[in-house]
């Protein structure tokens, strides 16, 4: 293991103690602290595959979400929500870190034609270590083989269940394991659960009762589809509109599944008397894509270049004592804010690499950015506001192509050549033409700070740099099966 960060200074407790005062969590008859921010018990869920506009209070027209739409209620919602990637492992590797894939090292291997996923770097500390080294039980369970703890995913925890027969774990036998421990655990508590019904295959959970939609049988996925696996796999993206509207049904089946099995948790914590000094976190990994357009081309499933779609994913954060239910965040955040978010809350310090922010703070400047590490290339994509940049990078040559879409076109077509933004030719409104401006000012500006953090491209991806793992065969079995090693 290579030396760790250190940390940075901490936000003070003592900017939230009015609130847990307000919340009757900190203070005694007697006026003392009696319980400590080390009181609180951490929820953190992952809804895995969920794309945030197929989430009932982000405007879905179905009623895929009922116990996260009352969780609002209760806590705070952001709308404008990213991933830091557009597939599961450097997703989640960013909400235990804090870092964008590039720094925390879990990725797809750059250099490698056969697919190798490379491992959460060891020099960076992990949620689960700072809670357990704080004094937190930690426990992790997950319904997924690309967050598995030979991946690093279970550094810090007393117990990480990444063991289930087939290639995925649905939420009921998730919650299963879930509840066993969480009646033995007897202190404050750090529970991760990642559901993972949403990820293909679709197959509803066929004892549930849907409000919506026909029979919940089981389809194929179209994983992971762009125009070129499609190409190379000699296959055909569906077009039918039926067959899609089929397709996305189920889906959107899955999605309900998932929020009925982050119900009956939160109906667990209740029971057990645990809910009321519970903070909870639900949000996501990344999106899913059915026949989604972006410029010129179409998208089947994620792991692509991140765009609204594949990155934009639901936040919601509940704080113990329901503090500040009901408020809506607009501003662009993002999943590595979480980290920072956390330790704010907790009185916890924060590692001086980790760049996020709390978002307990005013957000008065929202931006969030995306990657994406595929051969010989590296992509990123910024957000903020109604506007994302996509940048992608040639590893040898240095070569950049680049886009700006304007995120409140549904049809996702609509692009902003940035190199024009001040000709007259391209036909904008002047109010458009000037928040385009600023915004391409902003987050070209943000891309090159990044840039100059990470000392250029090249370096970071000379493969004697990060140390990859060799996956076990259990594992590579499991994520072939669900379609991310292509080479499978
Ligand atoms: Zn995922």
């Amino acid at each position: 293991m290579k030396g760790r960060i250190p940390y940075r200074s901490v936000d003070p407790f003592l900017g939230w103690l009015p609130l847990l005062v307000l919340a009757g969590v900190v203070l005694t008859s007697c006026g003392g602290p009696r319980e400590s921010p080390h009181d609180v018990n951490v929820v953190l869920v992952t809804f895995d595959t969920i794309r945030g506009d197929h989430i009932s209070h982000l405007g879905y027209a179905l009623p895929t979400t009922p116990n996260l739409d009352e969780l609002c209620e209760q806590g705070i919602s952001f709308h404008r929500s990213y991933a830091t990637s557009s597939w599961t492992a450097p997703s989640h590797g960013s909400l235990f870190t804090g870092l964008l894939p590039s720094q925390h090292g879990c990725h797809m291997a750059p250099w490698e034609e056969d697919e190798q996923i490379l491992p959460l770097s060891s020099e960076n500390m992990t949620l689960a270590e700072l809670l357990s080294e704080s004094g937190w039980a930690t426990a992790g369970f997950i319904g997924g083989p690309a967050i598995a703890g030979g991946i690093g995913f279970s550094r810090g925890f007393d117990l990480y269940d990444d063991d289930w027969v087939g290639p995925q774990r649905l939420g009921g036998a998730t919650n299963e394991k879930v509840f066993a421990w969480l009646s033995k655990v007897n202190r404050p508590f750090f529970l991760f659960v990642n559901y993972f019904d949403a990820h293909g295959p679709y197959e509803p959970d066929p004892s549930l009762t849907y409000p919506f939609g026909e029979k919940p049988e089981a389809v194929e996925p179209y994983q992971s589809f762009s125009p070129g696996t499609a190409k190379r796999q000699k296959k055909t993206m569906p077009t039918d509109p039926e067959e899609i509207r089929h397709i996305v049904e189920r889906y959107d089946q899955e999605i309900f599944a998932t929020d009925h099995f982050l119900g009956r948790l939160i109906k667990r914590l209740k029971e057990l008397g645990k809910w009321d000094r519970t903070l909870l976190v639900v949000t996501g990994d990344h999106g899913e894509a059915f026949s989604d357009q972006v410029g010129a081309e179409v998208f089947w499933g994620h792991g692509h270049m991140p765009g609204r779609v594949q990155s934009h994913v639901p936040l919601v954060l509940r704080l113990p004592g329901d503090v500040r239910a009901g408020e809506v965040v607009t501003r662009t955040v993002s999943n590595q804010d979480l980290f920072p978010t956390l330790c704010d809350f907790l009185s916890l310090p924060v590692p001086s690499n980790v760049r996020g922010r709390s978002l307990l703070l005013p957000i008065t400047d929202g931006a969030a950015m995306a990657e994406k590490f595929f051969p010989g290339r590296y992509g990123n994509t910024f957000f903020r506001d109604d506007f994302m940049v996509r940048s992608l990078e040639e590893i040898s040559s240095g070569h950049v192509r680049e886009t700006m879409h304007d995120l409140s076109d549904p049809t996702g077509k609509k692009l902003i050549p940035i190199a024009r933004i001040d000709d007259p030719e391209v036909k904008m409104s002047d109010e458009d033409r000037a928040r385009a401006r600023e915004v391409a000012r902003a987050l070209l500006s943000a891309r090159a700070a990044h840039k100059k953090m990470r000392g250029g491209v090249s370096p970071q991806f000379e493969p004697g740099d990060l140390e990859g793992t060799k996956l076990s065969e259990e594992t590579r079995r499991k994520l072939g099966a669900l379609g991310y090693l292509e080479s499978e």
